[in-house]
């Protein structure tokens, strides 16, 4: 996957206090729930997706994440949710385990 925007915060002191850019995507199913349109194409699965902090933007394949906002597009075969994410913004304070009020899927 490549990512989507020019990455401004790469090597920047972030403001922790600006996280989560989409606070109303912080729970997971609410994550999920955008998928209904993803291409049964694409090589990753849209649960993995929504449980890497990202969801559906509705268009060809991208997808954004609710904490850093990072935009992922253009999925191939042995990408993995977790893996590009933390490739393409490894400052992202969800891929880096902080508290950004994520709500895991409950069943
Ligand atoms: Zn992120």
């Amino acid at each position: 996957a490549e990512d989507m925007e020019f990455r401004l915060r790469t090597g920047e002191v972030v403001d922790e206090t600006t996280y989560p850019m989409a606070p109303h995507m912080s729970s997971e199913e609410a994550r999920l729930q955008t998928f209904t349109s993803w291409p049964s194409t694409a090589p990753v699965r849209s649960r993995d997706l929504a449980q890497a902090g990202l969801y559906y933007l509705g268009e060809s394949d991208q997808v954004q994440c609710f904490c850093c906002g990072g935009m992922l597009a253009g999925w191939e075969t042995g990408d993995t949710a977790w893996g590009e994410h933390t490739k393409h913004f490894p400052y992202c304070f969800f891929i880096l385990g902080h508290d950004v009020g994520n709500i895991p899927f409950q069943g």
